[in-house]
């Protein structure tokens, strides 16, 4: 869950960005997508229950047919880079339950 903290808001206006951005293009390539979509089951860490899964059945298909590649830009998923450039534990975990409330909060 989402702690708040100045960085974690940072955090999620970008992933909500991003969100949109990829509900943007669900519009425009799938109209509709959002009745295919089960909230209760949104996982992006999922190939089958991320929101491009339950749109099309597979994340790398929908990948594929949308020509986005693994572009994290559109929400779809998270990156990691393994460790934060403090040191720290990547951000990867924290965005994956967080983008799951916004893809949610969005249908
Ligand atoms: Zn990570």
């Amino acid at each position: 869950m989402t702690t708040l903290t100045p960085d974690s808001v940072r955090r999620t206006e970008e992933l909500k960005k991003r969100v949109l951005k990829g509900a943007a293009l669900l519009d425009e390539m799938r109209p509709g997508w959002r009745e295919k979509i089960n909230p209760d089951s949104i996982n992006v860490w999922n190939v089958r229950n991320c929101p491009l899964g339950q749109v099309y059945g597979d994340y790398y298909l929908a990948c594929i047919d949308l020509g986005i590649q693994d572009d994290p830009t559109y929400g779809f998923n998270t990156e990691c880079s393994g460790v934060g450039i403090d040191g720290s534990p990547c951000s990867c975990r924290s965005d994956a339950a967080t983008l799951n409330i916004l893809w949610k909060e969005i249908l």
